[in-house]
């Protein structure tokens, strides 16, 4: 098997491989959060499909460069800050903070560059002169300057355009616009005095203004991959659904009639998050970030997991009930690995010789490898992938129930199912004070079972319980953990 991949440029699943094939490196750009305010959890299931297809990408032996860029200037951003009566970086500066905080919580694995649109306006300089020396880039009468569709010959290929009517020489200024309404884009603005009144102006030989949006996402990467790799054509480019018109529509025709090369080989975009039936967005007002999930004291592992549990491609619906499911799921999940962990020292079975010796566990743990790696190699089917884990849980208890041996290969198989999952529950912090009340009671516990004072053991058991303390007896003695 091979990994592919639904390219939305065609419209089909193909077999994925990198332009460069030895060594097999693969670049990736991934359209990062505009920093204006947090981001909600609706962009966190873009850039948590974006983390799962590095994941996998990596653990299928590639050698992947991550570029996602931070939009720092665009409508959105200095309207904010204008509103806030700061400048632009004063605006912008917690909320990439708060970005990066997201990510760790949410285990999002680093990019390896984060470009800022306001650190990269060389770069989105250079490339519009580009455009205008090639002629498919004007200056309208109100000084901005514009890319026009028309002498793109392929411009609507990625949204299927054709059967939309093409508006030649009609302008439009502002970064979002609708989907059944091409028009030429500006890919710079003349600065306005909202503008210069945040900092968001920069000079340039075609006129004081600032980027597009759309361009700032063609310079940095067109910019990255050079530097980083010498190419001027990405192996994946993804984003969420919402950005293929136009924002990569429009990315693909600056970047192709600047560099006259493909831009991205494959595109791949992931679907909505609803919450309660309603495509999340701030506009509707059912705003839900990361950073409450984490307030809540939700474990990112449950929050991974329920997104891991419907495909990328497909709505996903966030309830609390489903977050509950999900974080069920990954208690259980932790239990097993607890025990498989705890079995490893003991590779011949249970130490009486209760249980069959019959190697039920490894061909479990064997068989789960073989099933996940065919899933995701299917277009990141991670909701089969993870229908597989929880199987080989099922029965990999039962064959631990009987005594079966082959914990040691079916640790090494969860480790690397986990490094593109990661799904097991947080360690719950446990302060001093609490642990040393723990071993205490544990202690006096112990003394009482020695004496046969077995009221006074469940007493003493029964306290822990209250407190969220549950422990185990184990040959080597009695293990504790929080719950
Ligand atoms: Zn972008």
């Amino acid at each position: 098997m091979t990994l592919t991949l639904y390219n939305t440029l065609t419209r089909r699943v193909e077999p994925f491989a990198p332009l460069a094939p030895s060594p097999a490196r693969v670049t990736l750009y991934t359209c990062g959060p505009t920093v204006w305010n947090y981001a909600h959890i609706g962009n966190f299931r873009t850039f948590l499909f974006e983390d799962l297809l590095r994941r996998y990408l990596a653990y299928s032996g590639y050698d992947v460069f991550h570029i996602m860029n931070l939009t720092d200037v665009d409508d959105r951003t200095i309207k904010a800050a204008q509103a806030a009566g700061k400048r632009l970086e004063e605006h912008t500066a917690p909320f990439v903070q708060a970005f990066f905080e997201d990510r760790d919580y949410l285990r999002i694995t680093p990019a390896h560059v984060y470009p800022r649109a306001t650190e990269s306006v060389p770069a989105m300089v250079r490339l519009v002169e580009r455009l205008l020396e090639r002629g498919v880039a004007y200056k309208g009468e109100d000084g901005s300057i514009y890319f026009a569709i028309a002498k793109f010959s392929t411009y609507g290929r990625l949204s299927r355009l054709d059967t939309r009517e093409l508006k030649v020489g009609a302008r439009v200024a502002s970064d979002e616009y609708a989907k059944d309404d091409p028009r030429d884009f500006a890919l710079w603005k003349r600065a306005e005095p909202a503008d210069e009144q945040v900092g968001a102006a920069w000079d340039a030989p075609f006129g004081r203004g600032r980027p597009g949006w759309h361009l700032e996402c063609s310079a940095m990467s067109l910019e990255q991959i050079g530097k980083c790799c010498r190419t001027e054509t990405l192996d994946i480019h993804a984003g969420g659904v919402d950005l293929i018109f136009p924002h990569h529509e429009d990315e693909i025709a600056q970047s192709e009639a600047g560099t006259g090369k493909p831009f991205a080989r494959f595109w791949l975009h992931g679907e909505f998050l609803n919450v309660r039936g309603t495509k999340m967005s701030k506009r509707f007002g059912n705003f839900l970030t990361a950073r409450d999930l984490r307030d809540q004291g939700v474990d990112a592992a449950a929050v991974r997991l329920l997104f891991w549990q419907t495909h990328y491609r497909k709505a996903l619906d966030f309830t609390d009930e489903a977050l509950a499911a999900a974080g069920a799921g990954v208690k259980r999940l932790g239990e097993f690995y607890e025990r498989v962990k705890r079995e490893t020292g003991n590779p011949k079975g249970l130490p009486d010789g209760r249980g069959k010796r019959d190697g039920r566990l490894a061909e479990l743990a064997a068989k789960f490898e073989v099933d996940f790696r065919a899933a995701l190699d299917d277009d990141l089917n991670a909701p089969r992938a993870c229908a597989a884990l929880f199987e080989l849980v099922h029965e990999g208890n039962a064959a631990l129930d009987a005594g079966a041996p082959g914990a040691a290969l079916a640790l090494g198989v969860l480790d690397r199912a986990m490094q593109v999952l990661d799904v097991m529950p947080s360690a719950k912090t446990v302060d001093t004070e609490l642990a040393q009340w723990i071993e205490g009671r544990i202690a006096a516990r112990d003394k009482a079972r020695k004496s046969k004072d077995f009221r006074e053991a469940d007493r003493i058991r029964a306290e822990l319980t209250a407190r969220g303390v549950e422990i185990e007896d184990t040959p080597s003695g009695t293990t504790w953990r929080l719950v």
